[in-house]
């Protein structure tokens, strides 16, 4: 897809961007290599020193940084705020913690000698990345890869190029040398290519399965190392000792929070019978009083999805949902306004042979889901190709951890839906992919643990 920034309120675009030929793709990797041979050899106290500039740049110009989410992708301004602000805490995160994370770990062999393992550097990650968090998807790569001593190359989503501009220049502002980390307009059709360069060293991945399998598929072929961040299908889990005034309001903000577009939004929600009408009452009343409008204005709390496709694909599927039996018991269909809005819709009467019962709904639609029991709800939980997030609800923390044990996913929260901070790893099983970014795990995956054996 052609670069450009279309504003989902009113579908008007704003800039065009002409993407890179195949001559300076590689002279960008030329760049990224040169830079790499430098950058490897810098301390961390050099490195920190980029991670902490940047935070702060961030944090300065949160309101400068923030808008160009909201223009180019839709997201509610105050949380756009919130992501700028994430992604500077991620900054500082690695800043301060790499240089521990990547301490040699000493080893006692049985047999005699001593060793270590050191956590070298790779060479040149090549990243392609979604809109829907256009700056904390790239730190989470850029901040453990650089303070690892790799510089990265980055394919970000067509729809974000203002943003994708911004963040490189957030970085040579920072101190970053030239070319260690370099923006690349790029057709996806040509990634394939740029991964069978021989000094591209690792591929990470968030996106789509489609686009995970494409890219895993060159990777594999090409025996780079990849990490996959793709879709999910999250349960929320609310049991009949459930706090329902603390699991509605989660649940409100974990369907609808970046107007439902989020890998780990809470997509099912599966609840015992004995709470089901009281929660779905409860629910409903909630969504019910969204207000729909200008993400720019503070005042609305529903905006528009991040393009007219992404709203044409997500209505779409709610009407096949109700075409094959699903009843919508609010919402269920696009506005008549101009924009890229679709309604706070929650569907109920999903059956198996629906065929939106394994699909993600990547927007506002929840599908509801009643069990009769704890087990039930785990089954179905797990009945899903997806395994990133997912919640359990209940008041007996001891019930709930035993209950999140049995849920195949990478990550379950209890009481409240599955979210982000830069000390958790983050990442899923299944067709969710694999791999992990943040905390210690995510600046391990692109090291060459190297041992080093003493006679
Ligand atoms: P896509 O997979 O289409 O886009 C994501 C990125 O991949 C974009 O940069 C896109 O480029 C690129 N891309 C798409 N196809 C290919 C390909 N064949 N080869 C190389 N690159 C490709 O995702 P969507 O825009 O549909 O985003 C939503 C999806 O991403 C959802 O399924 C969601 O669950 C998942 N996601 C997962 C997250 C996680 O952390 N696990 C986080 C966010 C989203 P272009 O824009 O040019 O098409």
């Amino acid at each position: 897809m052609a670069y450009k920034t279309v504003n989902p309120f009113n579908n008007e675009e704003v800039k065009s961007f002409t993407s890179l030929t195949e001559q300076e793709v590689a002279a960008k990797i030329d760049q990224a290599d040169a830079a790499y041979k430098k950058w490897r050899q810098t301390d961390f106290a050099t490195r920190r020193a980029v991670m902490k500039k940047a935070a702060s740049i961030l944090r300065a110009k949160k309101a400068e940084f923030a808008r160009l989410v909201t223009l180019e992708m839709g997201k509610l301004i105050a949380e756009a705020e919130g992501e700028v602000d994430l992604t500077a805490d991620i900054f500082d995160y690695y800043a301060d913690n790499a240089e521990t994370f990547l301490a040699p770990e000493i080893l006692k062999p049985k047999d005699g000698g001593t060793a270590f393992v050191e956590h070298d550097s790779v060479g040149i990650i090549l990243c392609v990345e979604p809109w829907n968090f256009p700056y904390y998807q790239l730190v989470r790569v850029a901040a453990t890869n650089l303070m690892a001593g790799n510089v990265v190359v980055v394919k970000h989503a067509s729809i974000v190029p203002q943003c994708a501009e911004a963040f490189e220049k957030l970085l040579l502002e920072a101190g970053a040398p030239e070319g260690a980390y370099i923006n690349l307009f790029v057709d996806s059709k040509h990634v394939g290519k740029i991964i069978e360069d021989r000094r591209i060293r690792g591929v990470a991945v968030t996106g789509s399965e489609k686009a995970g399998a494409s890219v895993a598929g060159k990777a594999g072929e090409c025996l780079k190392k990849s990490t996959m961040e793709l879709g999910g299908s999250d349960a929320f889990i609310v049991l009949e000792d459930a706090d329902l005034d603390k699991a509605c309001q989660w649940g409100l903000w974990g369907r609808m929070n970046n107007t439902g577009q989020c890998c780990v939004a809470a997509k099912r929600f599966i609840v015992v019978e004995s709470v089901a009408d009281e929660f779905l009452k409860r629910l409903t009343a909630c969504f019910s009083k969204l207000s729909m409008g200008d993400p720019m204005d503070r005042a609305t709390t529903l905006g528009p999805l991040s393009s007219e496709a992404a709203a044409q694909e997500i209505a779409e599927l709610t009407a096949t949902a109700i075409k094959h039996g699903a009843k919508a018991v609010i919402g269920g269909k696009r506005p008549e306004r101009p924009g890229a809005f679709m309604e706070a819709t929650i569907l109920t009467n999903i059956t198996k042979d629906n065929p939106v019962f394994y699909r993600e709904f990547f927007g506002p639609v929840a599908m509801f889901f009643r069990v009769p029991d704890e087990k039930a709800a785990i089954e179905l939980a797990n009945d899903s190709e997806f395994g990133l997030g997912g919640s359990v609800f209940s008041k007996d923390i001891e019930r709930a951890k035993r209950v999140a044990s049995q849920i195949d996913t990478g990550m379950v929260f209890i009481n409240r839906p599955t979210w982000t901070a830069p000390d958790l790893p983050f990442g899923g099983v299944k067709h969710s992919g694999y791999g992990r970014e943040l905390a210690k795990e995510g600046i391990m995956e692109f090291v060459n643990r190297k041992l080093v054996y003493i006679e």
